[in-house]
This record gives structure tokens, sequence and C-alpha cells, in this order.
């Protein structure tokens, strides 16, 4: 049986398990960084995610099912969260969907200002990575983004929004093109997190 990558026998063994070992690593500096905020400000991290996420997505994204599946939490957990947010004031409920069960939630004034305040929590490991040559980040990115798709592919990340699942997406011979946009998408190109994406 292959060690675990886990076991620093199992990562010596295989590259495959220094690189999980080491992406295991970075998900922690995500977690502090965004824990040093929380704490500044008296809010959790899962409240500050779904404040960010609501800044830069549409409304129709923004409600407690696709928010939950977003985050990877439970429809309750999304709900106490809002809940939070909307008596801080840091939220709207916005209740005219077609479904009167159902609404989405816009950011109030205030709710804008604890965005800005908290947006670029990922800033010290984006300087870090800036360091890298183009041709290193262009490498590193391509590797990224077909992980990102394929890790969505066998179920275990649930949300995806890149250009391989999208359906206006096609690939020829050895380049990508965006049919809504009309125009190669060239490695840098292709979106994590288009606004445009529908799935394909
Ligand atoms: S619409 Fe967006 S996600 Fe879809 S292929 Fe074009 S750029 Fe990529």
């Amino acid at each position: 049986m292959k060690k675990s990558a886990f076991n620093p026998e199992g990562q010596q063994a295989h590259l495959s398990g220094k690189i999980v070992a080491g992406m295991e690593r970075i998900s922690e500096a995500f977690k502090v960084l965004l824990w040093e905020k929380a704490k500044e400000l008296g809010l959790s991290p899962i409240q500050i995610q779904l404040l960010i996420f609501t800044a830069f997505h549409k409304e129709a994204l923004c409600n407690v099912s696709d928010l939950a599946r977003e985050f990877n939490v439970t429809k309750p957990t999304v709900s106490d969260a809002i809940r939070v947010l909307h008596n801080k004031g840091f939220i709207i409920k916005d209740h005219s969907s077609a479904d009167s069960r159902s609404y989405t939630i816009i950011l109030s004034e205030s709710g804008k200002e604890i965005v800005k305040m908290t947006e670029n929590f990922a800033d010290p490991m984006q300087q870090q990575i800036e360091a890298m040559s183009d041709s290193d980040l262009e490498h590193v990115f391509e590797t990224l983004s077909k992980l990102i798709f394929q890790l969505n592919r066998t179920g275990i990340l649930t949300v995806q929004r890149t250009c391989y699942g999208c359906k206006f997406y096609s690939r020829s011979k050895s380049s990508n093109y965006c049919n809504l946009l009309e125009k190669p998408l060239f490695t840098a190109d292709i979106r994590l997190d288009c606004p445009e994406f529908e799935s394909a």
C-alpha cells in the first residue's frame, strides 16, 4: 500500500506526496491569515468569506444553497453566519426572488467597509508568489487550474468556474478558445472564477 502523504517516508517515496503535503501547508497559511482578520474585527472566518464573496459575485450566487456549496459547509452554518451579519447591519436580505422562501444577500454600506478592510487578507501570500518569474507563474497556474478542474470532476471540489468546465470553452489542437468572448485563451487567460461561466 502506498505510504501516506503525511508520512515523511511517503513523501520521500513519491513527489506527489510532497506536493500534497505542501498544499496542506498552504491551506494552513490561508486559515492563519483569515483568522488574523477575523480576530481583528470580531467576526468568524466564514462570515468574512461570505462578505468578500458577495462583494465580487453576482447576486444570483449569493443565496444560502449556493454559498453552502461554495464554501463546503452546511446550509445551517451559512444561515447562522448570515443571521449574525444581518444583525450587525453588514448585509441586506433581498426577498424579491420568485421563491418567497429564499432570499439573496447584498452588502450594506457598512458591509462594504468591512470588505475593504478584509479583501486583501491573502496579500502576504500573493507577495511571495509575485516574486516568481513569469514562466514559473504560468507553469504553476497551468497546473493549478487543471488540478482544480480535475478535483471538480471527481466530486471533491463541488464548485468551480474555470474555462475547462465551461460550455463556451473549446479546444482545437493545442489551443484553448472561448466561444463567448470569441478569442483564443492562452494559459494566463484561462479563468478560475469567470462571471460568464456556464457549466458544460
Ligand atoms: S465564458 Fe468565461 S469560463 Fe467560459 S470559456 Fe469563456 S472565459 Fe472561460
